[in-house]
């Protein structure tokens, strides 16, 4: 299965959007290259077209205009030919009578020249004026056909007719019968322009006649005179004789040539392709774009799905992820892994002290210092809320995972700068619970973690517990408890038993230190190291603490109403000295019980001090002005800053019991007890030692003129009974 950060690092696929961004440019260009090639295809197809159209067209027209001209040359012949037979019945006739026949005949055969008869005449040839004509004349009259010549007559081009006529009756089989038949000429003429009238300006007509035994005559040629490249059409009419009409004619029928249509073809075409073509790319780069935001929204998406948006750490799903990857190397390598479950002791407050904003800030911060503790190939990760864990491989283990969550508590208990709006340096701790080799699943190694973490708490936090088979049952059984803590003040299981306290130097005994106690109905007594992180955890210490307050006051009162000269020390828990109340809740518990206030000693930790240094020292002072002694209870363990006993109206230290234990022993113990012996001096502090077991240790601490004790070697913790029967016994010093 791939990992989550090698889905992530992928990231956009470079590849497959360099394909599609080929895939693009290769479409535009196949279009460019196809739509160019289809526009000269098409521009070649056109120019075939139009060159096919135009010959169609032009020989359309010239056909039209040939059978207009054929017609017009048959009405033309034919009417020669009626003057010929006119001619022959009547040779006498006079100009006058034909002109009077002319005048007779239908406007539609009116087609000769009007006016134009030359009358027969007889007589040689010789006295025709040219050869030319004398050939012609000749040869109609050898042959019986019209011959056909062209010449101005009256200023205008005219076409003559000209034909033998023979005598009537005549045999006219031999050219010999033909040239003694002969009488005359019958000559007909007509005007050109009416005859080549065919109103065609782009068209030039040629009309030839092959005259017989001659070759063909150009007769006439009309229109604009056409060269070069150009349409024919040629065709040869027989009509009484060969005709020969040729019509030219230029190509284009448009404005355009069909080159420059074909061009032009080709240019559109090739504009739509080359428009085609950017519309594709831009179209195949709009897209790459838009696929391209697409992705980089997908990765950030991935990104976001896998990291915790505060601290950018990586979130549960990646961390678990990151843990099976770690898990699948070492089992491979047979090598251990391990798990810290880091969780802020206390972050609660931080939030309802100073708001969110804050929390979130100091929660940066953890994960800053998180990070600055492991290694490239370890993880820190921010599983929910204040809860954070930090995955090691071998690599960083080969110290154990013990050092390193010492160092990640270490970096984690250093003074949080939290900026100005709060204005002061935060303590804090932190619990870690640590799983340590190989597990079945990442689920299972947290799972672990998370049980070694609970015992950390439950051991009284600021500590790591490295995980231990047995231990999931301490933590079932914590939940166990925390439930039935929960009602352990109504059901009066709660008690207090008393401490005795001593005066080293006279021996006497001043007063008690109040303990709490459970009597769990079911499991029997149960300290205090028990349940009352459960308490602070689940907030249930305020109610407890307020009646451990009242009861020891009570206590305490009725002792000193028995004559007893004693003081009595209380507990207080942080959670309590976070909230106001904690005044009240002592006020209320000196007035309920009458008890002088200088008989109350309440008895608070460093670390509680300096969760909150300006709060605490404001509640300080207002628990001073009520006439109460302050005393700094577990002094040593927390990281004490001197400068703060004198902020805090403080009246005695409690040296920490683990000092104590080596006060004989060991000479480092013995000069820290010496120091903090001389600082309450020099402060005018109260010095106590608690946990004092035997004899050694308490001679030692005489020496160093450690003014008051308590422990087990001069009066065990006692319940009110056994209180009474130790206050009788206290006759004038019961310490030996
Ligand atoms: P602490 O304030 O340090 O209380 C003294 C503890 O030391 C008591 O444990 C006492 O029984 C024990 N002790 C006294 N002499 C000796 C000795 O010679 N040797 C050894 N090994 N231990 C000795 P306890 O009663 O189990 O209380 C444990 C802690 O629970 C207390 O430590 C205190 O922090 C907390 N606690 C007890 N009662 C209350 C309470 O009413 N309110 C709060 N907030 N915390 C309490
Ligand atoms: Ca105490
Ligand atoms: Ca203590």
């Amino acid at each position: 299965m791939p990992s989550l950060d090698s889905l992530e690092a992928a990231g956009p696929h470079k590849l497959t959007a360099d394909r599609r961004r080929r895939w693009w440019i290769a479409l535009a260009t196949t279009v460019l290259v196809v739509g160019v090639g289809m526009s000269i295809v098409g521009a070649l197809l056109w120019h075939s077209d139009v060159r096919h159209r135009d010959r169609q067209s032009f020989q359309l027209t010239a056909s039209n205009v040939t059978d207009t001209l054929a017609t017009r040359l048959r009405r033309d012949v034919n009417f020669a030919l009626t003057v010929r037979g006119l001619l022959t019945m009547m040779p006498q006739l006079s100009t006058t009578s034909f002109d009077t026949w002319y005048g007779a005949l239908d406007e539609q055969h009116q087609v000769g020249t009007f006016g134009e008869f030359l009358p027969l005449f007889g007589g040689p040839l010789d006295s025709v004026q040219t050869s030319w004509q004398r050939t012609l004349l000749t040869s109609a009259r050898d042959t019986g056909q019209l011959v056909a010549s062209s010449a101005p007559a009256g200023g205008l081009p005219t076409m003559v007719l000209d034909s033998a006529v023979y005598r009537r009756g005549a045999t006219l089989a031999t050219v010999d019968q033909r040239r003694h038949s002969l009488v005359g000429w019958a000559i007909a003429t007509f005007d050109l322009p009416r005859l080549l009238d065919i109103a065609q300006t782009n068209l030039s007509v040629a009309l030839y006649h092959q005259n017989p035994g001659q070759p063909a005559q150009l007769v006439d040629r009309v229109g604009p005179a056409i060269t070069g490249q150009s349409l024919t059409s040629k065709r040869t009419l027989s009509i009484n004789g060969p005709w020969v009409v040729e019509v030219r004619g230029l190509a284009a029928t448009s404005s355009l040539t069909d080159v420059q249509q074909s061009l032009l073809v080709f240019a559109l075409g090739s504009i739509a392709s080359l428009l085609l073509f950017a519309l594709i790319t831009v179209l195949g780069r709009s897209r790459a774009r838009a696929l391209a935001m697409v992705e980089e929204k997908t990765v950030e998406l991935r990104h976001q799905a896998l990291h915790d948006s505060l601290t950018g750490l990586p979130n549960r799903v990646l961390a678990l992820d990151r843990a099976e990857q770690m898990l699948a190397r070492a089992r491979r390598a047979q090598m251990p892994i391990a798990a810290l479950y880091i969780d802020i002791d206390g972050f609660k407050h931080i939030n309802d002290t100073w708001g969110h904003p804050a929390g979130d800030r100091f929660l940066q911060i953890v994960a800053t210092r998180l990070q600055t503790v492991i290694r490239e190939s370890d993880t820190a990760a921010r599983l929910a809320g204040d809860e954070f864990v930090v995955l090691l491989d071998a690599s960083s283990l080969d110290v154990g995972p013990q050092l390193v969550a010492e160092r990640v508590l270490d970096v984690l208990r250093e003074a949080y700068d939290m900026g100005d709006e709060i204005g002061r340096r935060l303590a804090v701790t932190a619990s870690i619970g640590v799983a340590y080799g190989l597990r079945g699943s990442a689920e299972e190694l947290l799972a672990d973690a998370d049980v070694a973490l609970y015992v950390a708490k439950s051991e009284g936090r600021n500590r790591y517990v490295v995980f231990e088979s047995g231990m999931q049952t301490i933590a079932q059984d914590r939940l166990m408890l925390k439930m039935d803590l929960s009602d352990a003040l109504e059901a009066e299981q709660l008690y207090l038993v008393y401490q005795p306290t001593f005066d080293l130097r006279s021996g006497r005994a001043t007063g008690f230190e109040a303990l709490l106690r459970w009597r769990h109905p079911e499991r029997g007594v149960i300290g205090p190291d028990v349940f009352i992180p459960i308490a602070e955890e689940t907030g249930a210490i305020v109610p407890i603490g307020r009646w451990v307050l009242a009861e020891a006051c009570k206590q305490v009162a009725r002792w000193r109403s028995q004559g007893h000269e004693l003081g009595i020390s209380v507990n207080v828990s942080g959670r309590q000295l976070d909230d106001d109340s904690l005044i009240l809740d002592v006020h209320d518990a000196l007035a309920d019980s009458e008890l002088d206030a200088g008989a109350l000693t309440l008895e608070i930790t460093e670390t509680a001090l300096m969760h909150d240094t300006d709060a605490s020292a404001r509640r300080l002072g207002a628990l001073k002005y009520l006439g109460v002694r302050i005393a700094i209870d577990d002094f040593g363990t927390g990281y004490s800053s001197l400068a703060y006993l004198r902020q805090f109206s403080v009246d005695a230290l409690k040296i920490d019991r683990s000092f104590i234990a080596g006060v004989a022993a060991s000479d480092e113990s013995a000069a820290l007890i010496h120091t903090l012996v001389r600082l309450g001096k020099t402060l005018n502090l109260e010095t106590f030692a608690e946990g004092i077991e035997d004899p050694e240790q308490l001679h030692a601490l005489r020496l160093q003129e450690c003014d008051m004790g308590q422990g087990f070697l001069l009066a065990r913790p006692l319940d009110v009974e056994a209180a009474d029967a130790f206050l009788d016994a206290q006759g004038t010093g019961a310490l030996a």
